[in-house]
């Protein structure tokens, strides 16, 4: 009796033993935090298949998926349960402003430029530019709704807000020649939103009627105003998904003073979200690696290292064609740029990175990442 007390004596001690070893090891295995912004595909896919591609994921060392399904709560629920199953963290990743072909949405709200344009019928720059106005009540309740219903699923550990901003008032250096513009300063057609509400509430706060204004473009106010419009809409709805108890969280313009601010009216690091995904896309910038260096700084210290910042990078899918491609969309850091761009990124204070898109990634780009994950630049 007593030997038999004595081996499951061992017994405990020996599992005990080895638990610690495993907690052990696990702490003694640096790994870059990764998370991936990928979307549901066009054609059908089966749930088998799912499970197969963020398996493949999740063994690359992806600890989170920024996932696009569009607005319907039952698709993420089920593609939530996937992701679950290969215990990845599962964000539903949501378009904010821009909204198109909805029954939901009247063609009032939506934002209107310098010109008197709305966005809904004559969007800047690209057919699917219909931004909404996000001083409307309408707007906020439409939003609110959306995203309370996506937090209400258990599967969902979160809410990615996209295109949380005003339509680009002067575009990234990278794409004026895609778009056959020189936007060296702010234009009335990119520049939003001149609606009636939006008007008559700047001239209540200011006193100053825009619209008689011979160049807004010089008016603090004005600019101030619309930054406080997109974080107002920002921090109502972190309330809406903090109380479902889920974590909210954004794709966001790099700075927020060098860019994020001039180009598209966010001034993010007043925005109380519990994480920000900055795209530091280098080549939207015609700049280089360590260019995501600096502006990572930034970033970091914008928010006063109080809250993770994702370094986002995006992927050149097809390396060899870079230098004879003439679209921006189709640059990209190559697989020789990508231990640079996580260095840089991570030796500036950047909690992870975030990568635009999986899909884009070459054997090449796994290869380095594989090997650069697991590298604590910090120390280097
Ligand atoms: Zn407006």
């Amino acid at each position: 009796m007593k030997q038999i007390a004595s081996t499951i004596l061992s017994l405990i001690f020996l599992l005990i033993s080895c638990k610690n070893n495993t907690t052990e090891n696990t702490t003694d295995t640096y790994k870059i935090p990764l998370y991936v912004w990928a979307q549901l595909p066009q054609h059908t896919i089966t749930d088998k298949e799912l499970l197969n591609q963020f398996q493949k994921l999740k063994n690359k060392g992806v600890d989170g998926v920024m996932y696009a399904a569009g607005h319907d709560p039952l698709t993420y629920k089920r593609v939530g349960k996937i992701i679950k199953q290969v215990g990845m963290e599962f964000h539903a990743w949501i378009p904010t402003m821009v909204q198109n072909n909805n029954p939901k949405l009247q063609p009032e709200w939506y934002a209107v430029n310098g010109k008197g344009e709305s966005a809904f019928d004559k969007p800047a720059y690209v057919p699917h530019y219909q931004f909404l106005c996000p001083n409307k009540d309408e707007v906020y309740h439409f939003l609110e709704n959306l995203y309370r219903n996506i937090a209400d699923i258990n599967e969902v550990d979160g809410i990615h807000l996209d295109y949380i901003r005003f339509p680009d008032v002067i575009l990234a250096k990278g794409l004026w020649n895609k778009y056959d513009l020189v936007m060296d300063k702010e234009y009335p057609q990119f520049d939003y939103c001149y609606c009636d509400k939006c008007v008559h509430d700047f001239k209540s706060v200011s006193g100053i009627d825009i619209k008689t204004v011979e160049d807004p473009s010089k008016v603090e106010e004005w600019k101030q105003f619309r930054y406080d419009l997109i974080t107002k809409i920002v921090n109502r709805l972190a309330d809406v998904v903090h109380d479902k108890n889920k974590v909210i969280n954004a794709a966001v313009f790099p700075g927020p003073n060098s860019i994020a601010k001039k180009l598209v009216r966010q001034e993010w690091n007043k925005w109380n979200l519990d994480a920000f995904y900055p795209m530091n896309y280098n080549d939207f910038y015609i700049e280089g690696t360590e260019w995501i260096g600096q502006l990572t700084k930034e970033e970091v210290n914008a928010v006063s290292t109080k809250k993770p910042i994702y370094s986002g990078l995006f992927i050149c899918p097809k390396p060899e064609n870079k230098t004879n491609e003439a679209d921006p969309e189709n640059h990209g850091l190559l697989p020789s740029e990508l231990e640079a761009a996580i260095n840089e990124s991570m030796r500036n204070g950047a909690t992870g990175i975030c990568l635009f898109t999986p899909d884009r990634m070459t054997s090449a780009h796994w290869q380095v990442l594989e090997k650069a994950i697991t590298t604590d630049y910090t120390k280097k």
